[in-house]
């Protein structure tokens, strides 16, 4: 799935204050599509678009305490918030009257609001699963618990996904998992930075084996066992680089070929206990994992892999433990991996967590309160016009053969649009919520969802379905789905504002259109077919002019710095980078489209064209913490904020004329890229 931008949310926990405490969020602020005052006027365009767009912004909007970056998508998600809290609160009051969806919602969140009660229960809550651990007397037993350890990421992932070859099937998956930190990268590079980490993870695991009741030196000890176990794990996974080739991770095979991979794991025995026991065939997207899971199975001693569970168990419900646990948490995945200050507010976390587990039950009050017909209708308006510029576009290709044209506008007219939020509303009446049982609710929330998508498995593909709830502020293609996805959550000012003039709104939302549509052709993209299979269906000729292509983007993207003396990594940034561009470039053109004939005035000292860029500029105003920048320059495939604009618009021949930059300016890049 590439999504617009990046959410590293489940690495951070936040805070403390009760409900009596928390502010309610004040009179909502409006804020245009472009809004000047975020500006920064006395910065010349031609030299640095990012601060031109958006100085004022940055110098206006401090990183607030309990964030670890700050821009125009976070600022509209937190605004978000405080909407959801209002529907949340009002669902919330134990009323008979209430629908069985407001129950959910408003008991899953009276629930984790409730820090008393939380906190009076200490550890209490995972007792039987410690117990459960304690127990395991063989290896073989390993399958059994690591098969009720729902959502605690031990060993590996398992779930289900559509069928490589067979897009219209839905198949059993497994895949490589297991760690503790963010990504195999942080267990094997060398750097300074990178070691310090490490002594800071060690300390974190021996801190919440001690909160467990273990004495410091036995703490310490198997802290260093998680540690040894997690790196063993993280030297058979693949890179993110390397998993953003589809074929890499395409390896359909039967169960007792998957046994024979890893004989020290009784699958099994796991495959009974979830409740898939007939399973023909399944992927198994890295094989070489599963290799070196069985070698360290084997290798490991059965209480170390005691231990083991033991601190997933303990990470992955922390943040719905007592506050010890939560501020240990906090104080290394929020803290010292993403230099957040504080923790975020706990009606926020509880927010974030009803949108988690119960996403289409919360959603179905957002869409009705924040989500207008006329602004899904504007919405499919701006996407059809941007599709019919992506086949004239493709139509135009001076590089692309006819036999390649066809398919390519085959895949384009096959595109489903799905905007604000599902035709059809997932079931939540089998996942019961207990009002008072905060962790009990979790527990059976990632379960509900964990038996969702096994139930899948074997059966056909349905296309209805979304990645993403009606509130969240982004928007995604799926290549196998061959769908683009807009929440509502996205189409909201300053991001599509129906009260400002067409050029900002087509530049940011335009863009964000454009850039997903792109998506279905980015270098991953374009490997799968209309039908969202995996099949290449490009000349080879026709594939070495895209590869030559896109290798300018990677090349430019390749020279920017993130932090320290850390540069992007054009490879892993690569789809996102060349989404961006022809993504801004079709959205260009629809807005000229659908303005032709019109005299468009300057508006606030700014043309019509260049309000089109400085409202694409100002979709991406925003700034990091070091700490969270170096997270992201390991896993996030988006470049920063600053390059998505200013990369973008160098390579625009529209952005030169419109703010009349000269050749060598640092925004008119000499040797243009271009590939849609
Ligand atoms: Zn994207």
């Amino acid at each position: 799935m590439a999504i617009l931008r990046i959410s590293v949310v489940a690495l951070a926990v936040a805070c403390f204050l009760t409900l009596a405490q928390a502010q309610q969020p004040s009179a909502e602020k409006y804020t245009p599509a472009l809004d000047v005052t975020a500006m920064d006027r006395t910065i010349d365009p031609c030299v640095d678009f990012f601060a031109y767009s958006c100085g004022g912004w940055i110098r206006n909007n401090p990183i607030p305490p309990d964030q670890s970056s700050w821009d125009t998508y976070s600022k509209m998600q937190d605004e978000n918030l405080g909407r959801l809290r209002g529907i949340l609160e009002a669902a919330s009051v134990p009323d008979p009257k209430r629908t069985a969806v407001d129950q959910k919602i408003g008991d899953y969140y009276a629930s984790c609001t409730d820090e008393k009660t939380v906190d009076a229960k200490g550890a209490e809550p995972f007792q039987a699963s410690l117990q459960r651990i304690a127990k395991i007397s063989s290896k073989v037993q390993l399958a059994d618990v690591a098969a009720t350890m729902i959502g605690d990421n031990v060993l590996f992932r398992f779930d289900s996904i559509q069928d490589y070859r067979d897009a219209n099937q839905v198949i059993a998956n497994t895949d490589q998992g297991g760690l503790g930190l963010p990504d195999r990268d942080y267990y094997t590079k060398d750097d300074a930075k990178s070691v310090e980490l490490r002594k800071s993870y060690l300390a974190h695991v021996q801190k919440m084996f001690e909160l467990l009741g273990d004495k410091p030196e036995t703490a310490t000890a198997e802290a260093q066992t998680v540690m040894r176990i997690e790196t063993s794990l993280a030297n058979g996974s693949m890179t993110r680089v390397e998993r953003r080739d589809p074929k890499a991770l395409d390896h359909k095979m039967t169960s007792a070929e998957l046994a024979k991979l890893s004989p020290a794991f009784p699958w099994d025995v796991y495959f009974a206990k979830v409740g898939v026991s007939s399973l023909p065939s399944l992927n198994v997207s890295v094989p070489a994992f599963i290799k070196t899971l069985n070698e360290t199975i084997e290798k490991e001693s059965l209480a170390d892999w005691k231990t083991y569970l033991r601190w997933h168990l303990v990470h992955a419900n922390a943040a719905h433990l007592s506050s010890t646990f939560l501020n240990e948490n906090f104080a290394f995945y929020g803290k010292t991996l993403q230099g957040q200050e504080e923790l975020k507010p706990r009606w926020k976390r509880c927010t974030e967590y009803v949108d988690d587990y119960l996403g289409e039950a919360l959603g179905q009050a957002y869409v009705q309160k924040y989500f207008s017909p006329g602004a899904k209708q504007e919405a499919l308006k701006i996407v059809k016009e941007i599709q019919a510029e992506m086949e004239q576009d493709i139509n135009g290709l001076p590089w692309m053969s006819a036999a390649t044209k066809q398919q390519a506008l085959a895949k384009l007219h096959g595109m489903a649009n799905k905007i604000g939020y599902p035709d059809k509303w997932r079931d939540y009446s089998k996942l019961e919520i207990v009002r008072g049982d905060e962790l009990g609710n979790v527990e059976r929330a990632r379960k509900f969802e964990f038996d969702r998508q096994l139930a899948k498995i074997g059966k056909p593909v349905d296309h209805g379905e979304w990645g993403m709830t009606p509130p969240t502020v982004n928007a995604y293609y799926d290549p196998q789905m061959n769908d683009i996805n807009f929440p509502a959550g996205v189409l909201q000012p300053p991001a599509f504002d129906p009260k400002s003039d067409a050029a900002p709104n087509y530049g940011d939302t335009g863009g964000t259109v454009g850039h997903e549509l792109t998506h279905g052709f980015d270098d991953e993209g374009r490997q799968f077919d209309a039908q969202g299979n995996l099949r290449d269906w490009w000349t080879d000729e026709d594939g070495k002019e895209f590869v030559k292509r896109a290798s300018c983007i990677s090349d430019q993207y390749s020279t920017y710095t993130i932090v320290d003396d850390i540069k992007i990594n054009g490879k892993l940034t690569l789809g996102e980078d060349v989404a961006d561009l022809g993504g801004l470039l079709l959205a260009y053109l629809a807005w000229k489209n659908d303005t032709k004939g019109q005299t468009l005035e300057p508006i606030e000292g700014l043309t019509p064209e260049q309000r089109f860029f400085v409202g694409y500029g100002q979709s991406w105003c925003g700034q990091s913490r070091d700490e969270t920048k170096r997270l992201r320059a390991t896993i996030d495939p988006h470049s920063p904020e600053k390059y998505r604009t200013n990369g973008v618009v160098s390579n625009m021949p529209q952005f030169q004329e419109a703010f009349h930059c000269k050749a060598g300016s640092p925004m008119v890049n000499q040797n243009r890229c271009r590939v849609w």
